[in-house]
Protein backbone atom coordinates (compact mmCIF):
# COMPACT_ATOMS: atom_id res chain seq x y z
CA UNK A 1 0.00 0.00 0.00
CA UNK A 2 1.28 3.63 -0.83
CA UNK A 3 2.20 5.38 2.00
CA UNK A 4 0.54 8.62 3.32
CA UNK A 5 2.00 11.69 3.20
CA UNK A 6 3.42 14.41 5.90
CA UNK A 7 2.06 17.90 5.83
CA UNK A 8 3.91 20.11 8.67
CA UNK A 9 2.01 23.93 8.96
CA UNK A 10 3.96 26.16 10.89
CA UNK A 11 2.70 29.68 11.98
CA UNK A 12 2.95 33.16 14.41
CA UNK A 13 0.99 32.59 17.37
CA UNK A 14 -2.19 34.49 16.58
CA UNK A 15 -2.06 33.68 13.00
CA UNK A 16 -5.45 31.80 12.51
CA UNK A 17 -3.47 28.60 11.92
CA UNK A 18 -5.77 26.62 14.42
CA UNK A 19 -8.71 27.84 12.72
CA UNK A 20 -7.32 27.52 8.87
CA UNK A 21 -6.55 23.72 10.19
CA UNK A 22 -9.87 22.63 11.49
CA UNK A 23 -11.53 23.79 8.48
CA UNK A 24 -8.79 22.01 5.82
CA UNK A 25 -9.49 18.98 7.77
CA UNK A 26 -12.91 19.41 7.46
CA UNK A 27 -12.50 20.30 3.95
CA UNK A 28 -11.52 16.61 3.27
CA UNK A 29 -13.86 14.38 4.53
CA UNK A 30 -15.27 11.66 3.04
CA UNK A 31 -12.44 11.84 0.38
CA UNK A 32 -9.12 10.38 0.90
CA UNK A 33 -8.18 10.84 4.44
CA UNK A 34 -6.06 14.10 6.07
CA UNK A 35 -5.49 13.69 9.71
CA UNK A 36 -4.44 15.71 12.14
CA UNK A 37 -2.22 14.62 14.77
CA UNK A 38 -3.54 15.92 18.01
CA UNK A 39 -0.42 16.93 20.37
CA UNK A 40 0.88 16.43 24.04
CA UNK A 41 1.43 19.85 25.78
CA UNK A 42 2.14 21.06 29.56
CA UNK A 43 0.78 24.60 28.65
CA UNK A 44 -2.65 25.27 30.78
CA UNK A 45 -5.74 24.82 28.90
CA UNK A 46 -6.93 27.86 26.74
CA UNK A 47 -10.94 29.03 27.71
CA UNK A 48 -12.70 27.03 24.82
CA UNK A 49 -10.24 24.26 24.29
CA UNK A 50 -11.06 20.43 24.60
CA UNK A 51 -8.31 18.07 26.05
CA UNK A 52 -7.79 14.85 23.74
CA UNK A 53 -9.35 17.56 20.52
CA UNK A 54 -7.24 20.53 20.66
CA UNK A 55 -4.09 18.79 22.50
CA UNK A 56 -3.67 16.48 25.57
CA UNK A 57 -3.24 18.21 28.14
CA UNK A 58 -0.22 16.37 30.37
CA UNK A 59 1.79 17.13 33.65
CA UNK A 60 5.49 18.25 32.90
CA UNK A 61 6.37 14.98 34.98
CA UNK A 62 4.36 12.90 32.59
CA UNK A 63 5.40 14.69 29.46
CA UNK A 64 8.83 14.39 30.39
CA UNK A 65 8.73 10.58 31.27
CA UNK A 66 7.01 9.63 27.48
CA UNK A 67 9.91 11.57 26.17
CA UNK A 68 12.40 9.51 27.51
CA UNK A 69 10.29 6.70 26.49
CA UNK A 70 10.50 7.89 23.10
CA UNK A 71 6.56 8.38 22.63
CA UNK A 72 7.47 11.67 21.00
CA UNK A 73 8.66 12.03 16.84
CA UNK A 74 9.73 15.48 18.05
CA UNK A 75 9.07 17.46 20.57
CA UNK A 76 10.05 21.48 21.20
CA UNK A 77 9.62 23.69 24.17
CA UNK A 78 7.82 26.89 23.27
CA UNK A 79 7.46 30.21 25.64
CA UNK A 80 7.99 27.63 28.73
CA UNK A 81 5.69 24.63 27.65
CA UNK A 82 6.63 21.69 26.31
CA UNK A 83 4.46 19.88 22.90
CA UNK A 84 5.22 16.82 21.63
CA UNK A 85 4.06 14.99 18.35
CA UNK A 86 3.04 11.19 19.41
CA UNK A 87 5.16 9.01 17.13
CA UNK A 88 2.92 6.09 17.07
CA UNK A 89 -0.06 7.77 15.62
CA UNK A 90 1.22 9.63 12.90
CA UNK A 91 3.47 6.89 11.73
CA UNK A 92 0.51 4.41 11.82
CA UNK A 93 -1.60 6.30 9.62
CA UNK A 94 1.20 7.35 7.18
CA UNK A 95 1.93 3.54 7.11
CA UNK A 96 -1.89 2.90 6.87
CA UNK A 97 -2.02 5.44 3.50
CA UNK A 98 -3.54 8.66 4.90
CA UNK A 99 -2.29 11.45 5.28
CA UNK A 100 -1.27 13.84 8.12
CA UNK A 101 -1.36 17.20 9.34
CA UNK A 102 1.03 18.32 12.07
CA UNK A 103 0.43 21.82 13.33
CA UNK A 104 3.40 22.49 14.88
CA UNK A 105 6.86 25.03 15.60
CA UNK A 106 9.61 26.35 13.86
CA UNK A 107 12.07 24.51 15.85
CA UNK A 108 9.75 21.00 15.65
CA UNK A 109 9.19 21.31 11.70
CA UNK A 110 13.46 21.21 11.39
CA UNK A 111 13.19 18.22 13.44
CA UNK A 112 11.03 16.20 11.07
CA UNK A 113 12.71 17.97 8.24
CA UNK A 114 15.86 16.00 9.25
CA UNK A 115 13.86 12.97 9.82
CA UNK A 116 11.33 12.71 6.91
CA UNK A 117 12.55 15.21 4.06
CA UNK A 118 9.97 13.63 2.02
CA UNK A 119 7.32 15.53 4.04
CA UNK A 120 5.65 18.84 3.09
CA UNK A 121 6.34 22.26 5.02
CA UNK A 122 3.99 25.28 4.86
CA UNK A 123 4.46 28.80 6.46
CA UNK A 124 0.90 30.29 7.64
CA UNK A 125 1.38 34.34 7.91
CA UNK A 126 -0.35 36.78 9.02
CA UNK A 127 -1.40 39.69 6.86
CA UNK A 128 0.89 41.96 9.03
CA UNK A 129 2.57 42.58 11.74
CA UNK A 130 -0.44 45.05 12.74
CA UNK A 131 -2.65 42.56 12.22
CA UNK A 132 -1.17 40.02 14.39
CA UNK A 133 -1.09 42.18 16.82
CA UNK A 134 -5.15 42.90 17.10
CA UNK A 135 -5.24 39.46 17.03
CA UNK A 136 -3.52 38.08 19.64
CA UNK A 137 -5.36 41.22 21.81
CA UNK A 138 -8.90 39.93 20.70
CA UNK A 139 -8.30 36.61 21.63
CA UNK A 140 -7.35 37.78 25.23
CA UNK A 141 -6.35 34.52 26.11
CA UNK A 142 -3.04 36.00 27.35
CA UNK A 143 -1.80 38.97 29.54
CA UNK A 144 0.07 41.69 27.82
CA UNK A 145 3.73 40.79 28.94
CA UNK A 146 2.33 37.30 27.25
CA UNK A 147 1.58 38.91 24.14
CA UNK A 148 4.26 41.17 23.88
CA UNK A 149 6.58 37.53 24.17
CA UNK A 150 4.68 35.83 21.64
CA UNK A 151 4.83 38.67 19.39
CA UNK A 152 8.94 38.43 19.99
CA UNK A 153 8.63 35.10 18.94
CA UNK A 154 7.06 35.72 16.07
CA UNK A 155 9.77 37.95 14.80
CA UNK A 156 12.23 35.36 15.50
CA UNK A 157 9.75 32.63 13.85
CA UNK A 158 9.93 34.49 10.42
CA UNK A 159 13.62 34.01 10.25
CA UNK A 160 12.86 30.28 9.94
CA UNK A 161 10.54 30.89 6.54
CA UNK A 162 13.31 30.01 4.01
CA UNK A 163 12.68 26.23 5.28
CA UNK A 164 9.55 26.10 4.17
CA UNK A 165 8.12 24.58 0.70
CA UNK A 166 4.99 27.22 0.47
CA UNK A 167 3.88 30.57 2.48
CA UNK A 168 0.16 31.20 2.59
CA UNK A 169 -1.04 34.35 3.96
CA UNK A 170 -4.21 34.52 5.80
CA UNK A 171 -5.63 37.18 4.95
CA UNK A 172 -9.24 36.01 4.45
CA UNK A 173 -10.37 32.31 6.16
CA UNK A 174 -11.90 31.21 2.66
CA UNK A 175 -9.33 31.74 0.51
CA UNK A 176 -6.06 30.60 2.64
CA UNK A 177 -8.20 27.56 3.31
CA UNK A 178 -8.26 27.16 -0.61
CA UNK A 179 -5.03 27.83 -1.17
CA UNK A 180 -3.77 25.46 1.63
CA UNK A 181 -6.65 22.23 -0.23
CA UNK A 182 -4.63 23.13 -3.50
CA UNK A 183 -1.35 22.46 -1.70
CA UNK A 184 -2.22 19.48 -0.82
CA UNK A 185 -4.05 18.25 -3.94
CA UNK A 186 -1.05 19.01 -6.28
CA UNK A 187 1.55 17.70 -3.70
CA UNK A 188 -0.75 14.11 -3.72
CA UNK A 189 -0.45 14.42 -7.73
CA UNK A 190 3.33 14.74 -7.74
P1 LIG B 1 -0.15 27.34 21.49
O1 LIG B 1 0.27 27.28 22.93
O2 LIG B 1 -0.40 28.75 21.03
O3 LIG B 1 -1.28 26.40 21.19
O4 LIG B 1 1.08 26.81 20.63
C1 LIG B 1 2.35 27.40 20.73
C2 LIG B 1 3.23 26.84 19.63
O5 LIG B 1 3.48 25.45 19.84
C3 LIG B 1 2.62 26.94 18.24
O6 LIG B 1 3.61 27.38 17.33
C4 LIG B 1 2.21 25.52 17.94
O7 LIG B 1 2.21 25.23 16.54
C5 LIG B 1 3.33 24.76 18.62
N1 LIG B 1 3.04 23.34 18.83
C6 LIG B 1 1.86 22.73 19.09
N2 LIG B 1 2.02 21.41 19.19
C7 LIG B 1 3.32 21.15 18.95
C8 LIG B 1 4.11 19.96 18.88
O8 LIG B 1 3.65 18.84 19.06
N3 LIG B 1 5.42 20.12 18.60
C9 LIG B 1 6.00 21.34 18.39
N4 LIG B 1 7.29 21.38 18.10
N5 LIG B 1 5.28 22.47 18.45
C10 LIG B 1 3.97 22.38 18.72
Amino acid sequence: MKQGRLFVISAPSGSGKTTLCKKLIRSFAGRRRLVQSVSATTRKKRKGERGGEDYFFIPKGEFLKRRRQGEFLEWARVLDNFYGTPGNFVKGHLRRGDDVLLSIDVQGARKIQRKMPNAVFIFILPPSFQELKRRLKARSTENRREIARRLRLARRELGFIKNYNYVVTNDKVKKAVARLKAIIQAERNS
